[in-house]
Order: structure tokens, then sequence, then C-alpha cells
């Protein structure tokens, strides 16, 4: 068991298995995730209902028909004037051209101009130099931290 209060080892630059694992999202996506989830949302299924065509109306609610009063007071049944009883919002082709390119940034995020093709091994020496770099952050803080402490006394 480690001791308490000193548990690094000299040389060492963090706990094993300290910080967050690689594919564990991390918090502020999985505080988005855990609203979707509340909510009901899914905001891929909703953009792929756009892109088709395929999003339920939003005045009738899959009725078709919507009360109207007609001139003498009457209150009557008419087709729904948004879907016209197709029950799924008319949507103009520009918003569904939006719809997919968002949905295409969704599945294959935009890259830069210069990147012509994925490297995995790029990407993992990438995220290793992140993680190296905020590493070496916390320590350079830590340090001063201490460094300040101890000048303070
Ligand atoms: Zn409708």
């Amino acid at each position: 068991m480690q001791k308490r209060g000193k548990p690094f080892q000299k040389g060492q630059r963090r706990l094993p298995n300290a910080g967050r694992k690689k594919g564990t999202p991390n918090k502020a996506t999985w505080d988005v995730q855990a609203a979707a989830e509340k909510y009901g949302c899914n905001p891929f299924e909703f953009l792929a209902q756009a892109v088709n065509g395929d999003l339920p109306c939003n005045v009738c609610r899959g009725v078709g028909k919507t009360k109207y009063m007609d001139k003498k007071g009457r209150l009557l049944m008419r087709t729904c004037e948004s879907c016209y009883g197709t029950l799924r919002e008319k949507l103009s082709p520009d918003t569904r051209v939006r719809a997919a390119s968002e949905l295409a940034a969704y599945i294959a995020p935009k890259r830069k101009a210069i990147e012509h093709s994925f490297d995995p091994a790029q990407q993992e020496q990438m995220e290793e130099r992140l993680c190296k770099g905020r590493e070496f952050m916390e320590q350079f803080l830590t340090e001063r931290l201490k460094k300040d402490k101890g000048e303070s006394k």
C-alpha cells in the first residue's frame, strides 16, 4: 500500500492509473451526454430525420388536422396547414442540406486543409504530447506552489 501524504516517488510524473483513461469522455462531454439523455434528445437522430425530411410535424403533432373556428363560431377540424396532412415537417432543400452538412461533420470531423490523410499514429503522438504537456504544467505549478509556500514562512 502507498504511504499517505507522499504518494509520489522521485522521478515519477504521476501515480499509476491516475487521470482519465483513453476513450473515457472528459467531463464536459459527459455532462452534455447526460443532459441529452435526461431530456430524451438525440441530436444525431434529429439531424438524420431532418435530412430525410422525416421530422414529425410540430403543429398538428401526428394528427394531420388542426382545430379552427369558422365564421359562425363553430369549432371545426381542417387539414393541418403546416404539413398538409403528411404528418411531416415541410423543410426546404436548403434546410435539409444544412442538416446534412452538420451530420457529415458529426460522422467525419472536419480536417484542416493541410491534413490530407488520417494517421492514427500521428494522432496518438499528438495526444501523448498534449498529455506530457499537461503533466509538465502540473508538476511546474506544484513545485512553484511549494516554493511560494516555503518563501512566505
Ligand atoms: Zn401537421
